[in-house]
């Protein structure tokens, strides 16, 4: 399973959040620390989106090759300042492809987006939902995997003007209920925003001063670190994080 992070607050190098830390994505991509069921290490691609001092729109990186494969990144990394971070290392769920449009973070305008998990029974236990998409949503998925899928259902609510927080509850708890036993761990970000689910998936959060981080597993022994109980979402700007449980009796009929 997928590790990813997330991160708003001044401007730092993507070194400092993604290679350097003791546990950074970069050890967690052949030493991660939590997987829970299924996977050992997170060998099949990689990507971070970012947004650099003062630019309205992401950059993004991706790869289908390990983190630690890739020296052009550790040089590009160590170059890039950012005040906001979605990045993550991919294990492939078995029998979804290995290519780089795969690789997290998905993206839109200023909108980046992460997966951690996998949907059961797919892809038949979603094609009532996704059949609620334009088909040529379906043509132009990013790849043919849940992950894509899951941000192409997130991407359709942002598009007809829902609430971030509200589009990622309702497309976790209608995947929830669609395909029983999934693992949702979805990440949104923007450069103002982060909202993250713990959906049968490890989540931490490291709140403030002025910056918030996000992550699958915590990547240094900060003491700040808070789990985030299972079956939760996470809404956090730099100043503030909020956290409540996500009750499935809410979803949208
Ligand atoms: N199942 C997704 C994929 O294969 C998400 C990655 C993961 O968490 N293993 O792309």
């Amino acid at each position: 399973m997928c590790r990813h992070l997330g991160y708003l607050g001044p401007a730092v190098p993507l070194t400092e959040l993604l290679l350097a830390p003791p546990h950074s994505l970069l050890h967690q991509s052949y030493a991660p620390a939590d997987m829970r069921h299924g996977g050992t290490i997170n060998a099949d691609g990689f990507g971070a989106g970012w947004f650099a001092p003062g630019e309205k729109d992401p950059a993004r990186y991706r790869r289908a090759t390990p983190m630690w494969a890739d020296t052009a990144f550790a040089s590009l990394a160590a170059a890039t300042r950012a005040t906001a971070v979605v990045a993550a290392v991919r294990s492939a769920t078995v029998g979804m492809p290995v290519v780089e449009t795969a690789s997290a973070p998905f993206a839109e305008g200023r909108w980046l987006f992460s997966h951690n998990g996998v949907v059961r029974g797919w892809p038949h236990s979603v094609e009532l939902l996704a059949q609620r998409l334009p088909v040529t949503d379906l043509l132009t998925l990013d790849a043919p995997t849940d992950a894509a899928l899951l941000w192409a259902l997130v991407r359709h609510r942002l598009r007809a003007g829902q609430e971030p927080v509200d589009a990622i509850e309702a497309v976790m708890l209608e995947v929830a209920v669609a395909a029983p036993d999934s693992r949702l761990n979805l990440l949104l970000g923007n450069d103002e925003l982060l909202v993250a689910t713990a959906w049968w998936h490890s989540l931490w959060v490291r709140p403030g001063p002025g910056a918030v981080t996000v992550a699958s597993e915590p990547i240094d022994d900060d003491p700040a670190w808070v789990a985030v109980p299972d079956r939760s979402i996470v809404f956090a700007s730099k100043t503030t994080v909020d956290i409540r449980p996500l009750d499935p009796g809410r979803q949208e009929q």
